[in-house]
């Protein structure tokens, strides 16, 4: 199956990781070979090279080129490119989302949800490639105009994470290219196919509407390459969706420099459930939530926090409901199964591990808590209880399906709870307490860039900036108006009249 699916999205056995523009893909070899598996059996899928030194070079001199021409097409001209390239990906949903589903190990459908997410971001960009404001201000001074605009930034170099393989790079680079951006993809080192079939989807896409090429593509076999690029003064702009050990290290980095970063990093989500929770919305949102994607999802549902009052019920319930999940552990892309299994095995010796830690600061697992003996990256889905918010080990993102269930007995008790981590990614209450779902959302209340009432932490729309506060980076992408961060913001003033009076009234007679 995986022969026939590469060949219809144009890749082989062995595929370069460098797309040096002009419909040319490098030959170059020497700089390291990835091996991306099936998360479902351990088997390599395909080859990729990854790219070398002197590619790198030509890609960005390439990329550089490409600016000074993309920078001065009109941006509705530039939305065109874009909707060509939702079109694409319209042609191509199934077969890229069945690779994302097999090189990521989530389910078909998420796969075909993420390249959907492509294309609503794809829609997204090219209404907003007509509504690129700036604001008017009228001057202090007689005869003067003053306004403001954005300007294309540059280049832009993303750096994805395996767990959204595509969507990410989506929802950064169709904006960045609406805004006259020229983009540098380098995507996880576990996910380079998916990686390579959407940038010769749109690519192609681009080309044939005699459009230039403004999306580029490089892999890295180590860290060395996305370093590099992270240090690289010729990239203004760093897209950084990853863990937040990594992301630190590359803020800083950045910093030094005086660039700008976007950071998409970890979360530690929580959802809160009051005495007046709708449970027949509640538990499956909690379920979805925690187990879906083998809670592999930056907004997975990793700690519950259950008013006294029902918390036992809930938990019973709960644990049933995970058995239920036990038995359908499997292929992803059966649609049977409903839950499949994690990336790697360093991810299932860190689940372990994980477990291990929780058991040792005194919690109990409820259900779950090992790995399944057979081919793949399975664990059981888990519950653990009797450990405090401050805990360490809860107070950590684990990308497994663990949840930590604790009790409160004050919303304000609850509310510290939800807040009481290094994150502040997704958060969300299930009341039907109108006063308590206010204050959960008010300025005392969740402190994350995301806040649900009676719906779940994880599955954001594309409609709304998405990004998180503290450990989370601060970053925002996707709607609203994350378009700004892809462009450099100028400030005009204009003297029609014939003196020049100086600003703040201040008198300079020569
Ligand atoms: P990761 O941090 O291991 O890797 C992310 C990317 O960084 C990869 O492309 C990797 O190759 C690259 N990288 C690794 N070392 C680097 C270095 N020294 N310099 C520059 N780049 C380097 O993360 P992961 O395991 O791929 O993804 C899971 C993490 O991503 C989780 O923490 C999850 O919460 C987070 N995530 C966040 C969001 C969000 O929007 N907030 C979305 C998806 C994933």
């Amino acid at each position: 199956m995986s022969a026939s699916l590469l060949q219809a999205l144009g890749l082989g056995a062995t595929n370069s990781g460098t797309y040096l523009g002009d419909g040319r893909w490098s030959g170059a070899s020497g700089a390291g070979v990835l091996r991306p598996a099936n998360p479902t059996t351990g088997e390599v899928i395909a080859e990729v090279q990854a790219t070398t030194e002197a590619d790198y070079e030509a890609v960005i001199a390439r990329a550089q080129a490409a600016f000074k021409d993309w920078r001065t097409v009109p941006a509705p001209r530039r939305g065109e490119a874009i909707r060509l390239c939702g079109d694409a990906l319209r042609r191509n949903k199934d077969a890229l989302g069945s690779l994302v589903a097999l090189e990521m190990g989530k389910s078909k459908a998420e796969g075909d949800g993420e390249v959907q997410e492509m294309i609503d971001i794809a829609d997204f960009a090219v209404g907003q490639s007509r509504m690129l404001y700036g604001y008017t201000m009228h001057s202090e001074r007689p005869g003067h105009r003053m306004y403001e605009q954005y300007q294309p930034l540059g280049l832009v170099g993303i750096i994805s994470a395996f767990n959204f393989p595509v969507a990410v790079w989506a929802w950064n680079s169709f904006l960045a290219a609406i805004c006259g951006d020229v983009c540098l993809w380098k995507p996880s080192n576990k996910t380079p196919l998916t990686a390579i079939a959407s940038m010769k989807i749109c690519n192609e896409a681009l080309k044939e509407g005699g459009f230039p090429d403004i999306f580029f593509l490089v892999n890295d076999a180590g860290t060395a390459l996305a370093e590099k690029l992270v240090d690289d003064r010729r990239i203004p702009l760093i897209s950084f969706t990853g863990s937040t050990q990594v992301g630190r290290e590359v803020a800083v980095k950045v910093a030094r420099r005086l660039g700008r970063c976007l950071l998409e990093l970890g979360g530690n989500n929580a959802i809160i459930l009051d005495e007046s929770a709708d449970l027949k919305l509640a538990i499956p949102g909690i379920v979805f939530g925690a187990v879906g994607t083998a809670g592999q999802r930056c907004t997975t549902t990793r700690r519950l926090i259950v008013h006294e009052s029902i918390y036992d019920d809930v938990l019973a319930t709960l644990v049933k409901a995970y058995q239920q999940v036990e038995g359908k552990i499997g292929d992803p892309q059966d649609t049977a199964n409903l839950m499949g299994p994690l990336n790697s095995r360093g991810a299932v010796e860190q689940f372990l591990a994980t477990v291990e830690k929780a058991k040792a600061a005194g919690g109990k697992v409820e259900t779950g808590g090992t790995a399944l003996d057979r081919a793949g990256h399975f664990v059981l889905p888990t519950i653990v209880t009797g450990l405090k918010n401050s805990d360490e080990v809860v107070q950590h993102e684990t990308f497994a399906p663990i949840l930590y269930v604790m009790k409160y007995s004050t919303l304000d008790e609850a509310i510290e709870m939800q807040n009481g981590v290094p994150q502040g990614l997704s958060s969300s209450i299930f009341t039907q307490n109108l006063k308590a779902a206010e204050r959960f959302l008010s300025a005392a209340g969740s402190d994350c860039g995301i806040a649900n009432v009676n719906i779940g932490t994880s599955g954001a729309e594309i409609g709304g900036a998405f990004g998180g506060e503290k450990d989370t980076g601060g970053g925002r992408e996707s709607g609203s108006d994350a378009w700004k961060v892809y462009m450099r913001r100028q400030t005009n003033t204009i003297n029609y009249s014939d003196s020049l009076p100086l600003a703040q009234g201040i008198k300079f007679d020569l």
